[in-house]
């Protein structure tokens, strides 16, 4: 980490100490407050309404950010266009070009939010000591990186950001954002509780990060696997500044199965035991038409007798249902494809084709 924190110059100097005690504790003091570089990723997908105006604001962020010694000057914005279909593109490449500390990245396609966040994230590891994950779209208040980035100085590798209120969202949203949390819970993916994708990871935990290989991304379940010390900050929820979400109702069910699936096989326990209970509920059912039958008492009837037969047929196919999702899951981690593929840098322009990655 330490190559890659600010020159001497920016950190925190002291006197030359006469006394060598003294002088290491000063030392160790000044390791743990060194300067960090931060790169802000942004991913970002048909955002040409949001992002000329929300852009600025991650300038400004960085600036001030520096301008209090928090982090250091040759901190940078990194843009991930997630195969977009407008001028998202074209406005990163000219924003790239006013001001060095705007970088962009081009995925080869759209792979996603979470692929996008991941692939903007590995590319910034390399560079910076710490990064802070974003949605472009100014809804998660950009001042909560200054507690996020004091948390880090304190120590903390991996920073939450939790939406304290929810207030500006629509009823349904809010409703269904939090049942999406409650319900990872009770699956057994560890999550945080309204935390989305904005957060501070420090490139050493990015280091470890980078051997979680699988292909279903569910980023928020997945980096309290990492460990290391965090903590969360809280800030208000706003409105989206321009343009309209991605995440319509369809895709954050599939969030949610990707996360409950991915994270956890609990669902299959709980079929599971659903399933022997059931057993158990039908071989009673046997005992008693068996008695029934000897004591003389005819319950003769199809309706019964077909009602069960639908229940367990569904009961079946719901089990084969959940298992499929997993042998699905199991079946696209097995093929080992790249999680995303970068095809274009910003600052990298006109060099040739032969510089793509994909991890
Ligand atoms: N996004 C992305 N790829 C996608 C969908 C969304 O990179 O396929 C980005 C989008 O540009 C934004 C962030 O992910 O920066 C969150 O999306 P959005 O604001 O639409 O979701 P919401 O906040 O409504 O849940
Ligand atoms: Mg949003």
């Amino acid at each position: 980490m330490g190559k890659l924190l600010c020159p001497a110059g920016h950190s925190v100097t002291g006197d030359a100490f006469r006394n060598s005690t003294q002088r290491i504790e000063r030392e160790e003091e000044m390791e743990n407050k060194k300067i960090p570089v931060l790169w802000i990723v942004i991913p970002c997908y048909n955002e040409e309404q949001v992002l000329p105006i929300t852009a600025p604001m991650f300038l400004e962020k960085i600036g001030q950010l520096a301008g209090e010694g928090l982090i250091c000057a040759e901190s940078r914005i990194l843009f991930v266009n997630d195969g977009s279909r407008d001028r998202t593109w074209e406005i990163i490449r000219a924003l790239a070009k006013e001001d060095p500390r705007y970088l962009g990245i081009a995925q080869s396609r759209n792979r996603g939010h979470q692929a996008a966040v991941l692939a903007g994230l590995m590319e910034a590891k390399e560079h910076c000591d710490i990064t802070i994950s974003i949605d472009c779209d100014g809804q998660d208040d950009i001042n909560a990186m200054d507690d996020m980035v004091r948390q880090y100085l304190d120590g903390c590798e991996i920073v939450y950001g939790v939406r304290s209120r929810r207030d500006t969202d629509t009823w349904f949203k809010r409703f269904t954002a939090e049942s999406f949390y409650k319900l990872m819970t009770k699956m057994g993916a560890e999550v945080v509780y309204n935390h989305a994708d904005y957060r501070l990871v420090s490139s050493r935990v990015l280091r470890a990060f980078e051997n979680y290989r699988e292909v279903n991304l569910f980023l928020r379940g997945m980096f309290p696997l990492v460990g290391f010390k965090s903590t969360s900050v809280y800030y208000e929820r706003h409105e989206r500044i321009a343009g309209e979400s991605h995440y319509p109702l369809s895709k954050m069910l599939g969030l949610a199965l990707d996360g409950i699936t991915s994270m956890s096989t609990r669902p299959i326990r709980l079929i599971t035991g659903f399933g022997c209970l059931v057993a158990l509920i039908s071989f009673l059912g046997v005992i008693w038409s068996v008695a029934a039958h000897f004591m003389g008492v005819t319950v003769a009837g199809w309706s019964s007798m077909v009602s069960i037969l639908c229940f367990l047929g569904g009961i079946q196919l719901l089990g084969i249902g959940v298992i499929g999702e997993y042998v699905g899951k199991t079946y696209m981690e097995t093929k080992h494809r790249p999680r995303y593929i970068i095809s274009d840098r910003t600052w990298e322009e006109g060099r040739g084709d032969d510089t793509d990655s994909e991890f």
